[in-house]
């Protein structure tokens, strides 16, 4: 007989996720038709969200400054891959036990895409159902959306990937927890590269007696930075286009606009388009992910802990200069050169704090 506790034992000693959890249909009594379940699987009556942990140290080389690659092959696309092959065990084994099953992959909404096409026929739900999955996972229990829209789960902060499936089996709901882990410290905003994260500006819904509330992010700086097009988090761009100034921050496209730019201008930097055959995540969250981890474990915030480096790491997030690289010497097109003088430290308007921390 199917029930949470035998999904959760084979989604977590068979399977390997790192957390599953299911919501009642009825906590989706709210949503906008173009995000209610209903409308994908009319007889859903269970969502069942599960994670996969971000190896920490998958984050190492970005904080470092030094190597993105590897954020990108393991806790980005390679990490939705290990998701997908986590979705089809998952699928088999609620199918076995005699109910339907249906998965949903994490894409964008179908308002980032542009305006909603109108429904396949008159009365029928809209043509485009997207459920996002941060809202599923805290409806199903297993964390809470943090003030970066990241998010987060008492066992790894900011660190995991999250999957969904839709089942028409009548499962026991977990809890719904938040509250407890973003604390507001407003450390993502800060070190966010791409300004995408807004200090004031928030989204909230109202659930079960849950305020869930998140920043306004804006999708198309943080599609730009998140593609590789900010001088300030990554060199490719710079490195490709050293006469280039485009300050992401000064940017105001869509997430549309960001997602096209990104995909025109990928094909031309060939660290990344080596990488993989789409744009590659080349932000490395450092603000959303990398910052606010670094937060958490200073707070004790974080079950996963480390022994060596209890903290991520205590150094000052950098910044590349995205000021022309034809300023430092003669431009020739592709350069890089290393005795060009250092370009100056970016002005901060954020104090330090105790700690030491913008
Ligand atoms: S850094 Fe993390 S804990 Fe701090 S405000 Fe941002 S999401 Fe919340
Ligand atoms: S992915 Fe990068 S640009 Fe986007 S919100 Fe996170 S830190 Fe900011």
């Amino acid at each position: 007989m199917l029930t949470t506790q035998s999904l959760r034992d084979y989604a977590l000693n068979v399977v390997q996720v790192d957390k599953i959890g299911v919501a009642n249909i009825e906590r989706f009594d709210a949503a906008p038709p173009d995000m209610d379940p209903r409308n994908i699987m009319p007889k859903a009556r269970s969502v069942v969200v599960f994670l996969k942990r971000i190896i920490r140290g998958t984050c190492r080389g970005v904080d470092e400054g030094t190597h993105w690659s590897s954020y990108h092959v393991y806790s980005y696309a390679g990490l939705s891959a290990m998701l997908g092959t986590a979705k089809d065990k998952l699928l088999r084994f609620i199918e076995q036990n005699g109910y339907d099953a249906t998965p949903l992959s994490a894409i964008g909404t179908s308002r980032e895409f542009g305006p909603t096409a109108p429904p396949a026929a008159p009365g029928l739900p809209p043509r485009e159902v997207v459920v996002q999955h941060r809202i599923a996972g805290t409806l199903a229990g297993l964390g809470e959306i943090g003030w970066s829209k990241v998010f987060l789960t008492k066992e790894f902060g900011p660190r995991q990937r999250l999957g969904i499936i839709l089942t028409d089996a009548e499962l026991e709901p977990d809890p719904i927890e938040t509250g407890a882990l973003c604390d507001r410290c407003k450390r993502c905003v800060v070190e966010c590269p791409g300004g995408a994260i807004d200090r004031d500006r928030s989204v909230s819904i109202d659930v079960e007696g849950h305020h869930i509330e998140w920043n306004d992010l804006d999708l198309g700086k943080c599609k730009l930075t998140h593609f590789g097009l900010n001088k300030l988090s990554g060199p490719f761009f710079a490195k490709r286009f050293p006469g280039v100034r485009m300050a992401v921050g000064e940017q105001e496209v869509t997430w549309l606009e960001a997602w096209d730019l990104g995909w025109a201008m990928f094909p031309t930097m060939p660290a990344l388009s080596a990488l993989s055959a789409s744009p590659v995540a080349a932000c490395g969250a450092r603000g959303c992910i990398i910052g606010c981890m670094k937060h958490l474990e200073a707070e004790g915030a974080v079950e996963n802990t480390f022994s060596t480096r209890p903290i991520f790491s205590d150094g000052r997030p950098w910044r590349l200069s995205e000021e022309p690289g034809h300023r430092f010497e003669d431009h020739k097109g592709f350069t890089w050169n290393p005795d060009a003088p250092e370009a100056e430290e970016p002005a901060r308007d954020e104090p330090r704090n105790d700690e030491g921390w913008y």
